[in-house]
């Protein structure tokens, strides 16, 4: 992944997210409050703007860019904690990503996600989706896959774990203050979680 495949990722997230909006709000209206799809649209759209205006010289310079876009220009949850992802990823990277030094930097982005939001397995949230994804991602390799199919085997683990959340009581974030109300609901943020996973899987040819 050079700055160019990055900056690609972030297009795609931004159309997929534009694609998906209605969707996200829907969801964070069953449980929360009704923002997620334009939390994560402004977020987006404020990434390619960015891009646009001054394009990044590097692949770390791009992923921390973004990073630090989400986590100035989105007032919900999902702004800080995708933007820390994302800026831990940035953090691990020298040069160009290849599918090992992808895999870590997902990883430390993961790490950096607990880190700020205190999310277990079972929490219902984007962790829930996106550590078995990472998970995945290393068996996946491990097991001689190249980056895309490593990539193939993320997009597919972190689905099934957005779908896990649907029976899950949440146990933070907004749709935590619902206690048992917030079961049978899927999570709005592991459902955008697999959009940024999809995302970057289209931008590896
Ligand atoms: P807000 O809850 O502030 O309105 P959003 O609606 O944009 O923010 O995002 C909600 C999503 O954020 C949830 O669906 C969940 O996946 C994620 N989330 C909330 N709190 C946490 C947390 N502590 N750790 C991980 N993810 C969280
Ligand atoms: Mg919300």
């Amino acid at each position: 992944m050079t700055s160019i495949d990055v900056q690609r990722w972030m297009r795609e997230f931004a159309a997929l997210i534009d694609e998906h909006a209605d969707e996200l709000t829907a969801l964070d209206a069953a449980i929360g409050d009704a923002d997620h799809g334009s939390n994560m649209q402004r977020g987006a759209r404020a990434i390619v703007a960015e891009f646009d205006s001054a394009a990044p010289d590097s692949a770390a310079a791009a992923i921390k860019q973004a990073g630090m876009v989400l986590v100035r220009s989105v007032g919900g949850a999902s702004g800080p904690l995708y933007g820390t992802f994302l800026l831990r990823m940035a953090a691990t990277t020298t040069g160009e990503l290849d599918a090992d030094t992808f895999g870590k930097a997902v990883r430390a982005g993961i790490d950096g996600v607990v880190a700020r939001g205190k999310a277990q397995t079972g929490d219902k949230t984007m962790y829930d989706a996106l550590a078995p994804a990472a998970d995945a991602f290393d068996r996946s390799l491990a097991a001689g896959a190249d980056f895309a199919a490593a990539l193939d085997a993320m997009v597919t683990a972190a689905a099934t774990g957005r779908d896990a959340t649907v029976p899950m009581q949440a146990r933070k974030g907004r749709a935590s203050y619902l206690g048992e109300r917030s079961v049978g609901h899927q999570d709005p943020g592991a459902t955008s979680a697999v959009l940024l996973l999809r995302a970057a899987r289209r931008a590896v040819r």
